[in-house]
């Protein structure tokens, strides 16, 4: 199977904090990790390619400094790597970062297209569902199991609410991933020696022939009013229970689809 992972690096936001006086996020001296839905795809496209063979491949847009990122993505075991970076798409909104990767996706050869349900720092869970459209081929969001290819097929289970559907897609599709449905493999130590010299594609806007006035601040039809930061107001409901209860309790509200055992 030929599996297309699209991986965005994001600021740590565990780390992040906020100007007071502009009131925007400070990104200098952040540290940037992989999203982590996107690590979640990559780590399920490694245990595809490992029980049916093929090739693991990722797509980022970003800044030259993604490179970092790419060398882990080969450490995990990723195969080949393309990056795509110009100024020209700086300013892009969802949407324009959803045409121009589509752009460079059309020109590829896949049988699935992975894209984490959500980046933690945009967080609009747009980009997915926006590059299917834009590509015309069915999506299944918010995968949490990946069950088996079936032929042409791919089964998988999403949920929905409180709901787990299972569903079959035909290939070529798009799926998301959320972090939740795996424990992503750590590099290798083979991996992580081969990861420097290991080539990757740096694709930049001459490579595109995309037309400049649908990418970029001018081609995105999204504008930002007005930021701000909203206020901690801690209202939380108080229960007093005891502790077993009480874990499986948060258990159901943080994953409303998983059974939680008695014992
Ligand atoms: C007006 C406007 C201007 C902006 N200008 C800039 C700017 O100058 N620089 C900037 O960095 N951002 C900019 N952004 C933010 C940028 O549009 C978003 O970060 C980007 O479109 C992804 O959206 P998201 O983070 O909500 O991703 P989501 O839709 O939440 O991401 C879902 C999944 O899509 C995939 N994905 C998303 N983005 C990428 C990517 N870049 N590469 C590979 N896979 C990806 C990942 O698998 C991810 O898990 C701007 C946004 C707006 C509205």
């Amino acid at each position: 199977m030929k599996i297309l992972v699209l991986v965005k690096q994001v600021p740590d936001t565990t780390e992040i904090k906020i100007d007071k006086e502009t009131n925007t996020l400070i990104r200098r001296g952040i540290k940037s990790i992989i999203n982590p839905d996107d690590l979640a795809g990559v780590e399920e496209a490694l245990k595809l390619k490992e029980q049916y063979g093929g090739t693991v491949t990722t797509v980022t847009m970003g800044p030259p400094q993604a490179e970092k990122m790419i060398r882990e993505l080969y450490a995990r075991g990723v195969d080949h790597a393309y990056l795509l970076s110009d100024r020209k798409f700086a300013g892009s909104d969802t949407w324009a970062t959803s045409r121009i990767l589509s752009t460079f996706i059309k020109t590829l050869d896949y049988d699935l297209l992975i894209a984490g349900y959500q980046a933690i720092d945009g967080d609009t869970a747009q980009v997915g569902p926006q590059i299917a459209e834009f590509l015309d081929i069915p999506q299944v969001t918010h995968v949490t199991k990946i069950v088996e290819q079936k032929g042409k097929n791919l089964i998988v289970e999403k949920s929905f609410e409180t709901e787990v559907y299972t569903l079959s897609v035909e290939l070529p599709a798009l799926i998301s991933t959320i972090r939740t449905m795996n424990q992503p493999r750590y590099m290798f130590a083979n991996y992580i020696w081969t990861s420097f010299e290991k080539p990757f594609d740096l694709i930049t806007f001459n490579d595109l022939g995309i037309d400049q006035n649908t990418i970029g601040l001018n081609g995105s039809p999204t504008r930002v009013k007005k930021t701000y930061t909203k206020p901690v107001v801690q209202k939380a409901p108080k229960e007093v229970m005891e502790p077993e209860a009480a874990a499986k309790k948060i258990s159901q509200l943080i994953y409303p689809y998983m059974e939680v055992s008695n014992s």
